[in-house]
């Protein structure tokens, strides 16, 4: 049996809004929620990045700085000793490696971005499009179960192609819109389901 799990609300802050803290870029705090058109959003991202001539090692040296939530750590190692893991998620490699560092290197499926000889990130690439859902459907053709949560929209196709879907500190909008998932509101909360749930996917 599989866990697929989100990355940024499950684990980690999120990237995007931090970064903007910790760079007082106010601009860079604007989400899906204000542009819901990804690629919009990501070239105005991207924009603001080469404006401000933020490099791929800056803005790696900024997220560097940043920690896992607090027991993400612990959760995870628990949830590893419970099912193989894999985490789904969409973000980019470029900018997780100082995290996942923190996390001792988990299983990670994202996307990745471009970058000039002078590590300036030009574009983005998606591995495909609704990566999460499809990833589940192709483990599921393995001959896996997966259990698959995380926090947001953008995991809500996955939640519902897994065998079994939870969600974990998700906004209310998000629990409004699918009142069929469980929902959990720390680790503890989110072990016992994750264990329970697994129990009933054996029987
Ligand atoms: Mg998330």
């Amino acid at each position: 049996m599989l866990a697929c799990l989100d990355l940024e609300g499950v684990l980690l802050p999120e990237i995007w809004v931090k970064f903007a803290e910790k760079t007082g870029i106010e601009e860079l705090k604007i989400t899906t929620r204000e542009i819901p058109d990804y690629d919009q959003l990501m070239q105005m991202r991207l924009k603001i990045l080469r404006e401000h001539n933020l490099t791929i090692d800056d803005i790696q040296n900024v997220i560097a700085t940043l920690s896992p939530l607090e027991g993400a750590y612990d959760f995870l190692n628990w949830l590893k000793s419970e099912f193989q893991v894999i985490i789904l998620s969409d973000t980019y490699y470029e900018f997780i490696g100082p995290l996942m560092r923190q996390l001792d290197y988990p299983t990670v499926f994202c996307h990745s971005l471009v970058i000039d000889n002078n590590g300036l990130i030009t574009d983005y690439k998606l591995r495909q499009s609704d990566q999460k859902t499809k990833a589940v459907k192709s483990l599921q053709s393995l001959n896996f179960k997966v259990i698959s949560a995380g926090d947001s929209y953008n995991d809500t196709g996955m939640l519902q192609q897994a065998d079994a879907g939870i969600l974990f500190c998700p906004p209310d909008k998000v629990i409004k819109d699918f009142p069929q998932f469980p929902v959990a509101r720390d680790y503890s909360e989110f072990k016992n389901l994750l264990s329970s749930t697994k129990l009933k996917l054996l029987g």
